[in-house]
């Protein structure tokens, strides 16, 4: 009689020595790739652990855009993930790799793959595709994404302020934005303007180096500090043609913004990943009373608990890749993704980070950059509010914003 092999390969060695891949994929999600896939996410994941993420801390800290490593995330396919027929599951462990090794630039490839390249590859005419994909995709040019105003956030898509009216073959779009991620050093602006003959709001094609765009970095914030928003003024003259064919009504924006939600759900994964490598890796070299801190039942508890909050998260991204893979993806899910995984990434974050103890607030030792960097997520793409206030009007039937 042969008997099934059950105990880990890894038993009995000592757990310092053991990959940390076996507590942060625990429910063995990248199984689900073609071998194609898989073989892609292991040398994304190598390059950007290795290069990237030791890269990112010094940029991270002066608040400066590391474009030194571009030319490596180019290379690896990842301007182009949403473009290239990958599928969802693979787009997903993309991102979540990337927010693993530096969260801010998951956050500037996330919005350029979902709401730049995804925008006008969807909503974009012709000529605007051939202009401005094939450099985006090679990351040879970064896209901003203007949507935020100072005087509107949460309410945009009724207050959206900024204008557009044509006239004699030309659009005159003038206003403010604000928070724009890499508002100063893209080479185009999606800027979303209501349009003054029928008050509907429209999407446009906006070269950063049109007379009239002018990009100030907002400086001081304390997460995502690579990511260089920006306060943006526009008051431009361009072409009939500069305005997006597929985007004549904010619902357009409403399918880009559903899965770019989701996308954040990746990116609180990919964080807690990070959390769990510097928590458990920290643990286990530093002694306190003689022992390591992994002996710790408390210390245990609380690795315990981020390794948990990551398997419940990745668990939920993953049932949620299934339906979009089948264009069943929907604001209701997306939301309650992105809401609660981010929520559960904020707890691990405070959980990792005081296990560091006083190295817990150096952003050297990364888990305080991750913390810091965790509390974007929670307020950036719909706050957490509004993303349970938008699942709470599906379950109650009723708005509690309007
Ligand atoms: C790091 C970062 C990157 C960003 N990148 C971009 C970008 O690239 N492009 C872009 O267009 N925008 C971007 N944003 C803007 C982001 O989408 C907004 O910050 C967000 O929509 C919230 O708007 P607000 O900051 O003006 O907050 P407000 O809308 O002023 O909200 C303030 C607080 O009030 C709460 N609140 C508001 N309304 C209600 C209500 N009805 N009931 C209960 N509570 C409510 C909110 O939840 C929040 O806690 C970014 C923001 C950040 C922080």
């Amino acid at each position: 009689m042969t008997t099934t092999q059950t105990t880990p390969a890894t038993a009995g060695t000592p757990a310092a020595n053991r990959p940390t891949e076996e507590h942060t994929d625990l429910l063995e999600l990248a199984r689900h790739l073609s071998s194609a896939e898989r073989q892609r996410l292991d040398r994304i994941s190598e390059h950007l652990q290795q290069t990237v993420r030791p890269a990112a801390i010094e940029p991270w800290n002066a608040e400066e855009f590391p474009h030194h490593l571009l030319p490596g995330l180019a290379e690896l396919g990842l301007g182009e993930t949403f473009a290239d027929g990958s599928s969802p599951l693979f787009q997903g462990l993309a991102h979540c790799a990337l927010a693993r090794a530096d969260v801010s630039l998951s956050a500037l490839l996330g919005i350029h793959n979902e709401l730049i390249v995804g925008t006008i590859q969807k909503l974009g005419s012709e000529q605007q595709k051939q202009t401005w994909l094939p450099k985006l995709r090679r990351l040879e040019a970064l896209g901003a994404f203007c949507l935020t105003e100072p005087e509107h956030g949460s309410d945009i898509a009724g207050g959206l302020a900024t204008s557009a009216t044509l006239e004699h073959g030309q659009w005159r779009i003038r206003g403010s934005k604000r928070w724009i991620g890499a508002g100063t050093i893209a080479d185009i602006a999606l800027v979303w303007a209501r349009d003054t003959a029928d008050q509907q709001i429209r999407g446009f094609v906006v070269p950063t180096d049109t007379p009239g765009y002018r990009a100030s970095k907002i400086s001081h914030k304390t997460g995502l500090r690579i990511m260089q928003n920006a306060d943006v003024d526009i008051d431009v003259t361009l072409p009939e043609s500069a305005a997006l064919p597929g985007a004549t009504s904010f619902s357009a924006t409403n399918e880009l913004l559903m899965s770019s939600r989701a996308w954040v759900g990746w990116q609180a994964v990919g964080a807690q990943q990070a959390l769990l490598d510097i928590a458990r890796g920290y643990a286990l070299q530093r002694e306190q009373f003689g022992a390591p801190l992994a002996s710790f039942q408390l210390i245990q508890a609380g690795l315990a608990t981020v390794a948990g909050n990551l398997a419940v998260s990745t668990a939920l991204m993953g049932e949620l890749s299934r339906l979009q893979e089948e264009g069943r993806l929907t604001m209701l899910r997306a939301s309650l993704a992105k809401a609660t995984l981010t929520r559960l990434a904020r707890e691990s974050a405070a959980t990792a980070r005081e296990i560091l103890g006083g190295n817990g607030i150096l952003s050297t030792h990364e888990a305080a950059k991750v913390a810091a960097d965790v509390e974007a997520l929670y307020t950036y793409e719909g706050t957490h509010t509004i993303n349970m206030l938008i699942a709470g009007r599906d379950l109650t039937g009723t708005s509690a914003f309007v």
